[in-house]
């Protein structure tokens, strides 16, 4: 609204002709929330935007969703939890090149290959020095944990396995959850991937998967020491507990 008040200010236009000008904003910011663009919106402030959505993967996500949770669309719209992950791949170039194609290899993931065309993702990268990378908008569904998509947020650490991961990304995961939570009051669980599977845990009661052939995997990462790490700092640097 300042946009257009300010364009009539300073390219005075006949009153048919502003209103034209409202109605082209108001059609370009649908436009925009309709679009594969909508998945660069609710982005962090910190984080280095490297947004893998396109509308292609939107659309298998939309699938996916439908399939899984009975969603009707790639929306996230309330996130309750946060999954921290690693990689299994060494370094940041590696890890991108994984989760950059919309598609699954489905020779590479044959374990999880009948839950759907879409490729695994999350919504944050944080390499060993700690920069962190936004690969999706916090309003879509990515496919990082079996049965919490739908209302989990993801971070992926780079890393081959737990004992690559750094003091620098348990301090900039516990930063980006900080960051998360002031954005999404709505977040209660914070869990390890290894931990998604444990029903003894408050998080377990938001578990859902319609696909009754498609049973959860085992995990392993990011691993009980990491974990420990960025609860750690959350707990006494932030004041924060989360549930798990
Ligand atoms: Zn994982």
């Amino acid at each position: 609204m300042t946009v257009v008040t300010r364009s009539a200010q300073l390219f005075p236009l006949k009153p048919c002709i502003r209103l034209n000008a409202v109605r082209l904003v108001s059609l370009l910011v649908s436009a925009f929330l309709l679009s594969g663009c909508a998945g660069a919106l609710w982005s962090d402030p910190v984080a280095r935007q490297l947004n893998l959505f396109t509308q292609e993967r939107l659309l298998l996500t939309a699938d996916y969703a439908r399939h899984h949770y009975g969603g009707d669309g790639y929306e996230l719209r309330e996130p309750r939890m946060i999954v921290l992950h690693y990689t299994a791949f060494p370094t940041l170039d590696e890890s991108v090149r994984f989760f950059s194609s919309p598609f699954l290899d489905t020779e590479f993931r044959r374990d999880i290959s009948a839950g759907g065309a879409v490729n695994v993702s999350a919504h944050y990268l944080v390499d060993r020095d700690g920069t962190v990378y936004q690969t999706a908008g916090e309003n879509v569904i990515c496919r990082h944990t079996i049965g919490f998509n739908h209302l989990a947020l993801g971070i992926e650490n780079v890393g081959r396995g737990a004992e690559q991961l750094t003091e620098e990304q348990a301090e900039a995961d516990a930063a980006l959850i900080l960051r998360i939570l002031r954005r999404h009051p709505s977040i209660r669980f914070l869990i390890g991937h290894d931990e998604y599977r444990d029903s003894r845990r408050p998080h377990y009661k938001l578990f859902r998967e319609d696909d009754s052939t498609y049973g959860p995997t085992h995990k392993i990462d990011p691993g009980k020491t990491f974990m420990a790490r960025v609860r750690s700092i959350l707990a006494k640097r932030y004041g924060i507990l989360l549930e798990d």
